[in-house]
Parts: structure tokens; C-alpha cells; sequence
């Protein structure tokens, strides 16, 4: 068994953090401790926006494609540490190490996205209506963002948020997972490497509260934050939402998913398995982007499933460190419980457990088997996002009723289809088909590339974060009208001479 305690305490001495406080952070590995962290207060937060609002002073007049040096000094940064940060998250929130680096490879992606995107932060020039007057749409930057995230990306998603908002001119105060509070730390000592290396930013352009909801909620409530981009669950969102628009601030939510895969008869089967594994089991079904429920043409489903089974089988699932390990623990006792209610339920339903479902013994951490339910209908528990590694089977038998079921769920963050027929992935993507975030054909619901935009519909709370024009809810849109000529018409022929 690997020595997290000593392994985080290393990783954490090499990325030059020193936490210190009087609640103890504990890996879902093994139950060790390995940091000590204390928690920030409301009174904490109120003086974080005060900094924040001095840094925006400063910031907003930096030139933006000198705010994108100091993004890409982060992802230089960010590159040297690697190793040591992506360990730190596996060691923290239990991810496999291929899954840990990686995460830290999206931070560095979007790094070097954000430093070319700060010589793009294009606006528009368009006609007035009026002798000698022109006007433009300009795009400034909006003041300080709360960034508040999950326990499932504890560092990705600070940095889609964070290198969007430093190009746009916006400081950034986050207030991490109470789960996941030592990779926080080690994120925010890099950052301050990359600012040490810029020179002149203005101090507090990046901060840290930890904390746990109360935080989060005072974060959520402060006036001087025009906008909170909030991650994790729906249950989450329905309080921050209402808090942040009873004082007319803006909010970029990303809640839960409920993400289903169609298989149609024509799919190339080998691809889906594969597809379907990794989506499924992979960071122990708590992505936001799991696959959680399969629709699955009845002439192929028997054999579908039998396949399936024989590839779960299989699973190496234990420690995340050890290299071999695909299912590592989930976060912690209380989403193993979830586990093990959200089954109960599915049998009182009228599923039926084909596959895993138990627990798997480790000492000090919530190992599960990964389970597959074929269950008759989309019930109540298939409606339910259950942050485990749970994957219902449903059949259909015509295209509609696919589609129907697939759009019939509350959330709309991700969907797929893999199918060889043009016709069906065509209708799939048009504008009566998927009613999702984000649509994929012959690719798996999860693991979405930074440059497009992320996010989804309905109850996954309809922001959009990461590539493609999400920057643009990071900054404040102004439409300018310039007069150069010397007379002063009014549009729409109004006359007001005085
Ligand atoms: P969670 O909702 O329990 O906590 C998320 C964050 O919100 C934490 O920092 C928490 O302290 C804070 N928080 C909780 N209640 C709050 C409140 N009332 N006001 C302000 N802050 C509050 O979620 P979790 O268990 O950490 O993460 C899992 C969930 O996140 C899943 O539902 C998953 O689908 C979702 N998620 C969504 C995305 C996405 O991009 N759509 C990405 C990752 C995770």
C-alpha cells in the first residue's frame, strides 16, 4: 500500500506549500491525513473582494496581450509542475494517475488557448444610421469573478475560469471543494511563481478562500463580484442562481449530467465497449460527463450486454497510484452510500444488477464495483444523477423512442450516439435531436477537449465555460457610437431643437 501521507507531504514541499490549520484532510485512498488546512469565514471573502477590487483598478488597463504573458507564464509553470500537482490530485481526490496528469494537461491547454485568445478579443464595428457618426461593440473587462468548484475537477476548473478571466482583465477569487482544499493551495503557489516571473501584476489578482457552503454562499452573495461561475451539483445551483440574480449579478452555472450513449444497430460494437468503459467506470463514475444511462437497440442489447460484463470483469480496481489500476475509491463513505440507495432503489424499480455492484475491501477508503442495472424504464433513479459508477441499460425499438428517451431526463449536459448510418447520427445532431450541451457521434458522453465551449442545458445550469466565445461572459459588452461630424442628428428622425 502506497504512503500517501508521505507522498503528499513531498509533492506538497516540492510545489512550496506549507498548509497549516486545524482540520485535517484526508486522502479517499486510504483514509490518511496527509495537510491541514483551516476555513475561511464570510468576513474572509468580504476582504478578498476588497483586494480584488484594488487589483481590477490596475488590471483592466493592462494591455490584453500583456495580461495573456502572465497566462502563459501560469501554463510554463504549470508544465514544470505537473508531475507533482497531478499526483497531488490523485492523492487528494482519489484519481487514477493517468487521470491526475491529465487533468493538469487540460490547465496547461487552456493556458496556452487564453494567450492567444488575448490578441482576439474581438468586438465589432457596425453602421449608424447617421451622417458622420460610426459605432462599435467593444468588449471590457467586468470586475472581479468567484469561481466556485467541485470535488471532481478540483484544479481544471479554477483554470478554465481563471485564464478566461485573467486575459479579460478580471481578478479571480476562488473558493475550492472543502474536498479538495491542498491542491488549491498548490494551484495558487504556482500561480504566484508565474506572477513572481511577469513582474509588475498588481498584487491579489488571484485568491484563495477555503471554506466550506457558507463561503461559497458569501462568495455568491457579495455585490462586488459581478460574476460567479459556479460548479458542481444541481442542488448546488438552485441556491446560488436565485442568490446572484437578487442582486442583478450574472452566473455561469455547470451542474450535474445524466449522460446516455444510443447504440443502433448499424455501431461498430468493439468502439462502443470501449467508449462505454471508459465513459462508465472511468474516475469511478464521478464525472460530470459519466455515462449513466445506455439506449440500446433491442435486437442488439443481449449481446451488448454479455460483452459489457465480460469487459467490467475485468477491471483492475484498487489503488489509483498503482499503474495498473483503471477504478480507483470514490470521494468518500457518503457517495459509496449513494452507491449502494441508488441500487435499492433501481431493484425496487424493477432493475435487475447484472454486473458488480458491491463494495470492494480496502482499508480506509469507499471502493466500489462498478454495477450495470438493466432496468425496463427511465424510472425515477435513472432520472437522478447518482455521482457513482452506475450505468443503466435501456432498449428501444424505433429511433424515436430513442431519442425521446434520451431527451427525457431533467439534466442536458452531455449525449452520444454510435450508429454507422447517416441518417440517425445526422438527426441525432440536427435541431430535433439531442437537446444536450454537447453531442458527440461514435465518441463517448465524457472527456471534452478545452477548445470548444462546455456546459449544458436545463437542470445542468446552461453556462458554457472553457473554448470557442465562452470568454465573452467573462467581460462587459459596450456599444460605443462616435459622432464626427459637426452636426447632432438624433436616430429615428426624432427632432429636439433647443
Ligand atoms: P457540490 O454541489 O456538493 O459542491 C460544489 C461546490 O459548491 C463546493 O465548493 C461546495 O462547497 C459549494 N457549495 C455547496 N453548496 C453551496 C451553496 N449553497 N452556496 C455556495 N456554494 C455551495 O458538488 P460536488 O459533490 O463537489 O461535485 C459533484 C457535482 O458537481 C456533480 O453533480 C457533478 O455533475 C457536478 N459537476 C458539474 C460539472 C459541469 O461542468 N457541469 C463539472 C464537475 C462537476
Amino acid at each position: 500500500m502506497t504512503d500517501t501521507s508521505k507522498l503528499a507531504s513531498e509533492a506538497l514541499t516540492r510545489l512550496g506549500v506549507t498548509p497549516a490549520g486545524d482540520i485535517a484532510v484526508r486522502s479517499p485512498i486510504d483514509g490518511a491525513e496527509i495537510g491541514k488546512v483551516s476555513w475561511g469565514s464570510a468576513a474572509d471573502v468580504s476582504a478578498a473582494v476588497d483586494r480584488a477590487a484594488g487589483a481590477f483598478e490596475s488590471w483592466r488597463a493592462v494591455p490584453a496581450p500583456r495580461r495573456g504573458e502572465l497566462v502563459r507564464l501560469l501554463g510554463e509553470e504549470l508544465r514544470k509542475a505537473k508531475g507533482d500537482l497531478g499526483l497531488l490530485v490523485s492523492i487528494e481526490a482519489g484519481k487514477i494517475r493517468s487521470e491526475g496528469l491529465g487533468e493538469v494537461q487540460e490547465m496547461i491547454d487552456i493556458c496556452d488557448f487564453a494567450t492567444g485568445l488575448s490578441r482576439q478579443l474581438y468586438g465589432l464595428t457596425l453602421p449608424s444610421e447617421r451622417p458622420g457618426h460610426h459605432m462599435l461593440e467593444r468588449w471590457q473587462p467586468l470586475g472581479p469573478v468567484g469561481v466556485i468548484s467541485a470535488f471532481n475537477f478540483p484544479v481544471a476548473v479554477w483554470a478554465w475560469n481563471a485564464a478566461l478571466a485573467l486575459v479579460c482583465g478580471d481578478p479571480v477569487i476562488w473558493k475550492p471543494s472543502e474536498k479538495t482544499p491542498l491542491v488549491a493551495l498548490a494551484t495558487q503557489a504556482i500561480f504566484e511563481r508565474a506572477e513572481a516571473r511577469f513582474g509588475d501584476a498588481p498584487a491579489n489578482l488571484s485568491q484563495v478562500v477555503l471554506g466550506l457552503r457558507d463561503v461559497g454562499e458569501a462568495l455568491a452573495d457579495h455585490p462586488g463580484v459581478p460574476l460567479i461561475s459556479a460548479t458542481g451539483s444541481t442542488r448546488m445551483g438552485r441556491d446560488v442562481g436565485p442568490r446572484v440574480a437578487a442582486r442583478f449579478g450574472r452566473s455561469l452555472l455547470e451542474l450535474g449530467g445524466n449522460n446516455a450513449m444510443i447504440v443502433t444497430p448499424s455501431a461498430d460494437l468493439d468502439m462502443a465497449i470501449r467508449a462505454i468503459a471508459f465513459s462508465a467506470v472511468g474516475t469511478c463514475g464521478q464525472r460530470c460527463t459519466s455515462l449513466r444511462r445506455l439506449i440500446v437497440h433491442e435486437s442488439i442489447s443481449e449481446g451488448l450486454i454479455e460483452r459489457l460484463k465480460r469487459a467490467y470483469a475485468t477491471l483492475p480496481i484498487g489503488d489509483p497510484l498503482d499503474e495498473a489500476t483503471l477504478v480507483g475509491p470514490l470521494i468518500d463513505e457518503d457517495a459509496a452510500k449513494g452507491f449502494d440507495r441508488a441500487l435499492e432503489q433501481a431493484v425496487a424499480e424493477g432493475g435487475q444488477v447484472v454486473q458488480g455492484g458491491g463494495r470492494v475491501a480496502r482499508q480506509g477508503g469507499a471502493y466500489v464495483d462498478p454495477a450495470i442495472v438493466r432496468i425496463p424504464a427511465q424510472s425515477a433513479v435513472v432520472r437522478h444523477e447518482t455521482f457513482a459508477p452506475i450505468l443503466y441499460v435501456l432498449t428501444y425499438s424505433s429511433f424515436d423512442e430513442a431519442m425521446t428517451l434520451q431527451n427525457e431526463v431533467p439534466q442536458g449536459l452531455s449525449s452520444c450516439i454510435f450508429t454507422g448510418d447517416v441518417r440517425e447520427s445526422e438527426r441525432f445532431l440536427s435541431a430535433v435531436g439531442s437537446d444536450c450541451g454537447i453531442a458527440n457521434v461514435n465518441i463517448g458522453p465524457s472527456g471534452a477537449e478545452i477548445g470548444g465551449a462546455f456546459g449544458g442545458e436545463k437542470e445542468t445550469g446552461g453556462g458554457r465555460e472553457s473554448g470557442s466565445d465562452a470568454w465573452r461572459a467573462y467581460m462587459r459588452r459596450q456599444t460605443q457610437t462616435v459622432n464626427w461630424s459637426s452636426e447632432l442628428p438624433l436616430a429615428q428622425g426624432v427632432k429636439f431643437t433647443v
